[in-house]
């Protein structure tokens, strides 16, 4: 049985996109006799996939250049809030003093908004990738650039030998940083975090589970936390802008991956991601 799509013209020169399904007719004996061809017109479906493309690529168009744009103003609120409480500190008094601090952080926590959405919204202008990429190598690179975060919480990261996958270096180490990131930030409280990472090609894919032992996602919430913006606590318990996880759905889309969480409240969680071998990715 052979199916594909293709373009077929009509009596009168239009052209239409087709589904074809061949199948073979075999008699009593089982020797192939003919050939059943079955047509379906897929015109409608195709002109819909081209308009959400175009869509979705007019949204990203608009986040990059919407995220893009605000980080100029952005900085003058920072600089000028800041040098208005170094330069003028003397003359303000409390509440002044307090307002200030206020703008302050909000202009720090839209920078971080700003700066994640950018990223988001830049997943796919990166050209995919070309060779194969040593997962041990960029999972060293990131918990490099997390030690420090590492020291503080005293948290113990294990590894075991991780498989070569098809993609991107960044945007490996983009899933790599928000999952150890986010198992580090959502630790128990008063317990050292254990976290492991490993990696195993099986088929035409390679899956990466990371486990830690924090907090815990609730059932009803495991599709949820993939979502742009979703968070499951406030800024005042934890800090965040809600768009990491929607980051790494969003890369291993585009490399026709998967990611998924396991999980139980109070005993941790499982962020399993993976890679399929194909080269065939969105441009
Ligand atoms: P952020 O951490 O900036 O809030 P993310 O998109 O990385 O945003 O995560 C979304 C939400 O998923 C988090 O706010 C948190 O509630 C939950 N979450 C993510 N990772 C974990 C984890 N390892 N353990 C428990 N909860 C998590």
């Amino acid at each position: 049985m052979d199916h594909f799509e293709t373009i077929r013209r009509r009596k009168d020169g239009s052209l239409l996109d087709i589904s074809l399904t061949i199948s073979p007719i075999r008699d009593a004996n089982g020797q192939i006799t003919g050939a059943s061809k079955i047509a379906r017109d897929i015109t409608r479906q195709k002109s819909i996939e081209a308009e959400i493309r175009r869509a979705n690529l007019d949204l990203e168009q608009f986040a990059f250049s919407a995220s893009h744009d605000l980080q100029e103003p952005l900085r003058s609120v920072k600089i000028y809030s800041e040098l208005l409480d170094r330069r003028y500190s003397d003359k303000l008094d409390a509440e002044a003093k307090e307002f200030l601090a206020f703008l302050r952080t909000g202009a720090v926590r839209m920078e971080a908004l700003v700066t994640d959405l950018l990223t988001y919204s830049q997943v796919s202008r990166c050209e995919p990738a070309s060779e194969a990429t040593d997962s041990n190598e960029v999972l060293a690179e990131t918990l490099d650039s997390l030690s420090d975060t590492i020291k503080e919480n005293a948290a113990s990261v294990t590894s075991d030998p991780l498989p070569l996958v098809q993609i991107q270096r960044t945007h490996l180490q983009q899933v790599f940083q928000n999952l150890i990131g986010n198992a580090i930030k959502y630790r128990t409280p008063h317990k050292r975090p254990t976290i492991k990472i490993t990696g195993e090609r099986s088929g035409h894919e390679c899956k990466f589970p990371v486990s830690d032992d924090g907090i815990g996602i609730a059932p009803e919430y495991k599709e949820t936390v993939f979502g742009l913006f979703k968070r499951l606590h406030t800024s005042a318990e934890y800090s965040g802008t809600g768009i990491g996880l929607a980051i790494c759905q969003r890369i291993v889309d585009r490399y026709r991956g998967r990611i998924w969480v396991e999980s139980e409240p109070g005993r941790g969680s499982t962020f399993r991601f993976t890679i399929p071998d194909s080269r065939d990715v969105d441009g």
